[in-house]
C-alpha cells in the first residue's frame, strides 16, 4: 500500500509519515500543491492524505484535479476545526473521509485503514433501509440508486440513523456523534438539521419520526 501525504506543516507531516511507516505503508510526502499534483500526475498511489491548506495550489484544486483525471484513489482530506465549507466542498469534489485538526493519530491511522480496505477489496459497509441506501466509508446516500445531496451533517446523521433503524436515538446521541464528527452543534440545532435531512428523505419514502421530549426514529421501511 502506498500512501501519498499532502502537507506543508512539516512538523505534522513527519508525525504521519513516521506512524503510517510504522504501520507498514509506503509513504511519499510533498509539501505544495504543484508537487502533489505532478506526484500523483507520474505515480500510483493507494490514498492520498490531502491538507487542504496548501502553498502552490489549495487543497481542492488537487482534488479537483485528480477527478477530472478519473482518478478514483481514496483521498481523505485533513482541514481546520472550522473549515465546514471546505469539508462539504471536499466531499462534494469526490474526497472519501475527512479529518479536522487537531487529530489523534490513532484515529488517522483508523481512517486510512478503512479506505485502504475498500480500495483493495472493492466492498464497502452499506446499509439498507428501504429504498435508501447509505455507504458508510465513501459516505454516500442513495434513493433507488440516485445519490442524495447532503451536508456533513446530514451525512453524519444519517449515519447514526441508518446504524439504529427502528430504535430511538436521543438528541444527546447525535449531538455526541456529530461532535465525534468534529461538528459543534447545540441541542437546539439539532432540530435544525434533523428537520433538514427528513425534507431530503421524504421522497424517497423514508421517515424520521419525533419521540416527544425523547429524541428520533428512523422508521422501519413499510
Ligand atoms: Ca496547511
Amino acid at each position: 500500500m502506498r500512501v501519498l501525504i499532502a502537507e506543508d506543516d512539516s512538523i505534522l507531516a513527519d508525525g504521519l509519515v513516521r506512524s503510517l511507516r510504522h504501520a507498514g505503508y509506503a509513504v511519499d510526502a510533498v509539501t505544495t500543491g504543484v508537487e502533489a499534483d505532478s506526484a500523483l500526475t507520474t505515480s500510483v498511489f493507494d490514498l492520498l492524505i490531502l491538507d487542504l491548506g496548501l502553498p502552490r495550489m489549495a487543497g481542492l484544486e488537487v482534488l479537483k484535479r485528480l477527478r477530472g483525471r478519473d482518478s478514483h484513489v481514496p483521498v481523505l482530506i485533513l482541514t481546520a476545526l472550522d473549515g465546514v465549507q471546505d469539508r462539504v466542498r471536499g466531499l462534494d469534489l469526490g474526497a472519501d473521509d475527512y479529518l479536522a485538526k487537531p487529530f489523534e493519530l490513532a484515529e488517522l491511522e483508523a481512517r486510512v485503514r478503512a479506505l485502504t480496505r475498500r480500495g483493495a477489496a472493492g466492498a464497502a459497509t452499506v446499509y439498507r433501509h428501504g429504498a435508501l441506501t447509505y455507504d458508510q466509508v465513501g459516505r454516500v446516500a442513495q434513493v433507488d440508486g440516485q445519490t442524495l445531496e447532503l451536508s456533513a451533517r446530514e451525512i453524519a446523521l444519517l449515519e447514526i440513523f441508518m446504524q439504529r433503524s427502528g430504535r430511538m436515538v436521543s438528541k444527546e446521541q447525535l449531538v455526541g456523534h456529530l461532535c465525534a464528527w468534529g461538528e459543534e452543534v447545540s441541542n437546539n440545532a439539532i432540530e435544525v438539521y434533523v428537520h433538514r435531512l427528513r425534507k431530503k428523505l421524504e421522497p424517497g419514502q423514508v421517515r424520521i419520526s419525533t419521540i416527544r421530549g425523547l429524541g428520533y426514529c428512523l422508521d422501519r421501511p413499510h
